[in-house]
């Protein structure tokens, strides 16, 4: 059977202005790091590009290296893309990012313009696509100046590769400097794509107030923590969980704390005193900030994608509600 897009996709999303451009991002967005490769069921992944669609996120972001094995993520979108969503390019923001580990040599991962050009061209064969919504530089490069990397970008742009640019884990001192050579050369920085999250606050201590200040967005990765910020861990470790699996070395077991768990069950009570998951109230709380555009989440089931668009129904927190969830999180 023929896809076909559900009419009332656009009835409940919340679209948000990224920064001071004019893109507007869904305020949930999906994430293709794992459970797209080819490693995993095309039938499954298609389940959930699909649902997310119907369910109004417009954006789907990858990276060059998400599988495994690395591509493959972006193969599996390219294959979807191609059967189901070509007809639906135009309201699709897409995604990817080069900066890890691609290829042997010395041009095969960081900022070079050499490594940016070749990864992007290799990026849009896979997913067969003439141009990227949004192409970012994965990580900041210590070893290549600023200039070179952010005039990649720009000259990205120019040749109508990427239509906006954006910057990932730099730091609040790197985006500045990112900010204002992108502005000289006359590329506005559209994102910074940082980690964020209830556990990991590192935004809020300056980063943020940087994007403020040059206008750019931010889309926050992981505000789920990877999963523990649901019920996911409430009573154990699940066998088919990310925690669990041995193609996620950045969710161990050992992660999984009694000092986590402690926290991660009171933050649940209060979730449902609000009436939601905790899943819910914790993308609530990091859509709390302005700055931040979208959340954009992971998920291995088409259940966690409708419960995390779920958000929406209560996206408020009152003031005792923030008191509260400091104090858990202390
Ligand atoms: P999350 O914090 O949203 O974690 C997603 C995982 O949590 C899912 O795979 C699933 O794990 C579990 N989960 C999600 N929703 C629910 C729910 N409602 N109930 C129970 N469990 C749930 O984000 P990710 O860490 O996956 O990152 C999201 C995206 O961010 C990536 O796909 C990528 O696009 C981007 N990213 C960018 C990075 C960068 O350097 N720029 C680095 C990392 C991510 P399970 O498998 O256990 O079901």
């Amino acid at each position: 059977t023929i896809y076909q897009a559900s009419e009332q996709r656009y009835d409940s999303m919340v679209y948000n202005r990224c920064g001071r451009s004019g893109l507007k991002l869904p305020a949930v967005s999906l994430g293709m790091w794992h459970n797209f490769g080819d490693v995993d069921t095309l039938s499954n992944a298609k389940a959930m590009i699909h649902r997310s669609f119907d369910l109004g996120i417009t954006h789907f972001d990858l990276a060059n290296n998400y599988g495994p094995s690395a591509g493959s993520a972006e193969e599996t979108f390219g294959k979807i893309l191609k059967s189901d969503l070509a007809a639906y390019r135009d309201e699709l923001i897409v995604s990817t990012k080069a900066g890890y580990y691609m290829w042997p040599g010395p041009y095969g991962e960081w900022g070079s313009k050499k490594y940016l050009i070749s990864s992007l061209d290799q990026s849009l064969k896979r997913m067969g696509l003439d141009y990227v919504d949004i192409f970012y530089s994965h990580r900041p490069d210590p070893n290549t100046p600023m200039e070179e990397t952010m005039g990649t970008l720009d000259q990205i742009v120019r040749q109508g590769k990427a239509l906006y640019v954006g910057i990932s884990n730099y730091t609040a001192e790197q985006t500045k400097q990112a900010i204002e050579i992108l502005k000289s050369l006359g590329t506005p920085l559209l994102i910074h794509q940082a980690t964020y999250s209830m556990f990991n606050r590192w935004v809020e201590d300056g980063l943020l107030d940087e994007l403020e200040a040059g206008g750019a967005g931010c889309i926050a990765f992981s505000p789920l923590a990877q999963g523990m910020l649901t019920n996911r861990y409430l009573n154990g470790i699940p066998v088919d969980s990310r925690a669990a699996s041995s193609n996620s070395p950045f969710l161990k077991e050992n992660d999984i704390t009694e000092e986590k768990l402690l926290k991660i069950r009171l933050l649940n009570e209060l979730a449902e005193s609000r009436g939601q998951t905790l899943a819910q109230l914790a993308l609530a709380w990091v859509l709390r900030k302005e700055r931040v555009a979208s959340v954009l989440i992971g998920a291995s089931k088409v259940s966690q994608i409708e419960d995390n668009v779920g958000v929406l129904n209560r996206l408020k927190l009152e003031p005792e509600e923030l008191e509260q969830i400091e104090a858990i999180l202390r």
